[in-house]
């Protein structure tokens, strides 16, 4: 790895995209900006590509195209404008980039983060779904084209930390050696103790306000329901090549470790940090360096005391599922997927109850369940399988009764 990187930032105007920016522009010397792409808030985009003099831009058709160049209104050289999915990925695989971040939500995000791989870039891995529609393409991508693969998401980058590796992050084809288990952590999200008959009413405002971090409205949503953990699960599998049996959830509700490793010999390793997404992202793009994030201390004095508990399963439904289309195989894990974005778009836009979300998801993997199994060795394969549970989903979220009514 060259020590100055050119970075394509997918998904910037999100949150995991804004805490990119944010760390990149502690380290001009080393980090720069090349390129970002932006679904929907053009101002935003216009904003971010000016301070940091991106040279590239990608956004999804023409008419945010115009958005763009209306909110651009600046003297400063415009970037080169992009436009559609195609260019996405092109950009995530653009010769004039060293280091792409995954961080578009949902698998919208698989063909570029994809694209990456296949370039052979350094990829950070934000998009969880990617792996989880696709974890086996996605990891023979990377070990094929040599791309340097460091995760993002907190759990997964604490145990890449937790484990022993080189100079140079891999694609591993087993687990790692003297390693007995991984011990994800979950925070519990914000109905952790609650009442499972009093969830039905829940509003998205609700949902969406974790006791600990700050993030996007799918992955809020996804962290309240614990679906997110059953993602992680799922990711870790495909990441470090580890068997489901041998992947823990463990509930600690201060998530202050973020993620543990557990050897032969009984040790146990764990990182810990603030719950602030610049930690991970910072250490991805210092990888084997250590940089400045701009997180403050960890004060464990302060902080007094550390929880765990074992995960309560009949409290949430979804991460059982998780682990049930794990078991399944990847056709199971993309209709859980797709099940899961239909279900949570219609919670966010009040057309279905939160309690509905385990039951969409649950109805469309018994439908995937009675559906002839077909092959997934292409992005075309999956991108099929993964649009017939969509159509599936929404058919069954249609069938229940609207939120609130
Ligand atoms: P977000 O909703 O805040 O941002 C999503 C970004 O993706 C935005 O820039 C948006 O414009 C873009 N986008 C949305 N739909 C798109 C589409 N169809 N095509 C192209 N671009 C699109 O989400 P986030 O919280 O930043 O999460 C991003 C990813 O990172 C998710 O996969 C999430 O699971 C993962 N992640 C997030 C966090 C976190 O703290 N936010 C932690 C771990 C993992
Ligand atoms: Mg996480």
């Amino acid at each position: 790895m060259t020590a100055f990187q050119r970075i394509a930032v997918l998904g910037s105007t999100g949150s995991i995209g804004e805490s990119t920016l944010d760390v990149i522009a502690r380290h001009p010397d080393r980090l720069a900006v090349h390129a970002l792409s932006a679904h929907s808030r053009m101002e935003k985009l216009a904003e971010q590509a000016r301070a940091s003099g991106a040279r590239v831009v990608v956004v999804p058709d023409a008419a945010a195209r115009e958005r763009f160049l209306q909110a651009w209104g600046s003297d400063a050289p415009l970037p080169q404008v992009r436009v559609g999915a195609q260019a996405l990925a092109d950009t995530a695989a653009d010769p004039a980039c060293d280091t792409v971040m995954a961080a578009i939500v949902g698998a919208a995000g698989l063909p570029s983060a994809l694209a990456a791989a296949r370039a052979g870039k350094r990829v950070l891995l934000a998009n969880k779904e990617a792996l989880v529609a696709a974890g086996s393409l996605f990891m023979g991508a990377v070990r094929d084209h040599g791309a340097e693969l460091l995760p993002i998401d907190s759990e997964h980058n604490a145990i890449f930390q937790c484990l022993p590796h080189g100079e140079r992050a891999s694609a591993p084809t087993r687990p790692a050696a003297g390693v007995r288990r991984l011990i994800l952590t979950a925070s519990g999200g914000p109905f952790r103790q609650h009442d499972p008959e009093l969830l039905h009413g829940i509003t998205p405002a609700q949902a969406c306000k974790h006791p600990n971090w700050s993030m996007g409205r799918k992955i809020s949503v996804d962290s309240a329901t614990m679906l997110n953990k059953g993602l992680e699960v799922i990711e870790a599998h495909w990441l470090f090549a580890m068997p489901q049996d041998r992947i823990e959830v463990l509930v600690h509700p201060q998530s202050v470790v973020h993620s543990m490793v557990e050897y032969e010999d009984g040790s146990v390793i764990a990182q810990l940090g603030q719950p602030d997404m610049r930690t991970p992202i910072a250490y991805a793009l210092g990888f084997p360096d250590r940089l400045a994030s701009g997180v403050g201390l960890l004060d464990l004095a302060r902080l007094g005391r550390l929880d765990f508990e074992a995960p309560d399963l009949r409290r949430f439904p979804c991460l059982q599922l998780a682990f049930d289309a794990l078991a399944a195989g990847q056709g199971a894990c993309i209709a859980l997927n797709a099940a899961n974005e239909i279900a949570v778009d219609a919670f966010l836009r009040e057309r279905l109850p939160y309690t509905r979300i385990s039951a969409v998801i649950a109805e469309t993997l018994e439908w995937h369940a009675g559906r002839p199994s077909v092959t997934l060795n292409h992005l075309d394969d999956v991108l099929a399988e993964d649009a017939a549970a969509r159509a599936q989903a929404e058919q069954i979220q249609a069938r229940s009764v609207p939120a609130g009514r």
